[in-house]
């Protein structure tokens, strides 16, 4: 099946002028769902990988079966303040003003191979924050792999630029 068919557009959210690309109907249609994590873990069949590592809150979705499929742990990276043991944490840039998001210090051994996983890349601020974090910890960050990617805000190129290799599965052309 076309991937991009179980994805629905909601126009103006979170607010006027943005077109929201909504997984939820991706993630609750089985043949959708199944389909994507089979693409997504594609590039790494049999590479041995230590650890994914998934994005509040989407990516927690998407990398927990992608983690379970490649047998490799999960690792989840939170907005500041949500994870309960001692955390390193990076500062990132939203449209307006800046944010922090954190992992725990003790989640990547240096040297672990990682894959960095979320639902879309758009401007690529979070995904290269969570890829600069991945290496402060040490952490082999192999790739990184969204279900969406919104070429035109360049995001995936960003990160193709601190050389981590982006695969994605869907593309929307505009914001
Ligand atoms: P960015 O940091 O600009 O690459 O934004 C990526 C993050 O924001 C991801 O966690 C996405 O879930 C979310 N996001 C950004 N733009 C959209 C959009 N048009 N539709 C759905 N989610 C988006």
């Amino acid at each position: 099946m076309n991937l991009i068919d179980a994805i629905r557009t909601i126009p103006d959210y979170p607010k006027p002028g943005i077109l929201f690309r909504d997984i939820t109907t991706l993630l609750g249609d089985p043949r959708a769902f199944r389909q994507s994590i089979d693409e997504l873990v594609q590039p790494y069949a049999g590479l041995k990988l230590d650890k994914v590592a998934g994005i509040e809150a989407r990516g927690f979705i998407i990398g927990g079966a992608v983690a379970h499929q490649l047998s490799a742990g999960f690792v989840p990276i939170r907005k500041k303040g949500k994870l309960p043991h001692d955390t390193v944490s990076i500062a990132y840039s939203l449209e307006y003003g800046v944010d922090q998001m954190e992992i725990h210090a003790d989640a990547i051994l240096k040297g672990e191979k990682v894959v960095l996983v979320d639902d879309l890349i758009a401007t690529g601020g979070t995904a290269t924050a969570a890829a600069q974090l991945l290496r402060n910890l040490g952490a082999d960050v192999v790739a990184a792999c969204f279900i969406v990617d919104l070429p035109d805000l360049g995001g995936a190129d960003r990160l193709r630029a601190m050389n981590v290799p982006v695969t994605t599965l869907v593309e929307f052309a505009g914001h």
